[in-house]
């Protein structure tokens, strides 16, 4: 098992209101699965991302990440499995604006205290993964949107994680574009990288094995389908 949450609470605090935003939240992914979130704005999506992300805490209830109970993990903990075990990608592709392609895809790699020449390698690498080799020294205002979330794409694959959570990936890019990253992320998943996709489009969500739909805070299986 991938990921593994049961009975997930998570509140937000609003001046003396606690404003509850996900409620008993009960989920597990196996290990290579790939499964689409499903759920109108403001349902909680990104809330549940950001704990399964390690980039929040819980409320209550408890967190497996690969086995890991999270829970009791402290901040340093936390970040170092974040930056060995997830990648992530997101609607905005949140790119360095100054940097090359290369500088933002070796980012991670400085984190964690790889030496330069293997950053640039690895890097490199990654690039050609998803088809930019090319375009290495560009920085992304040269970039269109679709080449930005390939990049985006490279810097969340370089450091070989397990899991890729992608919040919205296809958001704000043309359909054409959109194709692209989910064959991109079809062929990660076919290597054995597991995903967990935010989006609101039910054509994206169609290349996952499996749809969760989320409402008001609670998450539900998907009704198994008849082919369309
Ligand atoms: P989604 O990604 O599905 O659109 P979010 O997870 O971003 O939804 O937000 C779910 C709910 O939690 C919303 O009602 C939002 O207003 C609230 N929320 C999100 N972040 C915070 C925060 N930092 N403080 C208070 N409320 C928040
Ligand atoms: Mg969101």
């Amino acid at each position: 098992m991938i990921l593994e949450l049961k009975d997930i609470c998570k509140d937000y605090i609003q001046g003396k209101m606690i404003v509850p935003v996900l409620k008993d939240v009960m989920f597990s992914m196996n290990e290579g699965e790939y499964v689409a979130i499903m759920g109108p704005s403001g349902s909680g999506k990104t809330t549940l991302m950001n704990i399964v992300g390690c980039l929040d805490k819980l409320t209550s209830g408890s967190f497996f990440l690969d086995g890991q109970d999270m829970s009791k993990c402290t901040d340093n903990q936390m970040s170092d499995i974040r930056l060995q075990k997830i990648g992530f990608v997101f609607q905005n592709f949140q790119l360095m604006p100054k940097e090359s392609a290369l500088e933002n895809v070796a980012l991670p790699l400085t984190y964690a205290g790889i030496p330069k020449k293997e950053r640039k390698e690895r890097a490199m690498e990654a690039l050609s993964r998803v088809g930019l080799a090319d375009r290495v020294n560009f920085k992304p205002t040269q970039l269109s949107g679709g080449q930005k979330q390939r990049v985006a794409i490279a810097r969340a694959i370089v450091n070989r994680p397990k899991i890729l959570l992608a919040d919205e990936p296809t958001g704000a890019l043309d359909s054409k574009s959109g194709e692209q990253v989910m064959e991109l992320f079809q062929s990660l998943n076919d290597e054995g990288v597991s995903i967990l996709m935010i989006t609101h489009a039910p054509d994206i969500a169609e290349y996952a094995q499996r749809v969760v739909e989320i409402r008001d805070g609670i998450l539900k299986e998907r009704e198994a389908q008849t082919d369309r």
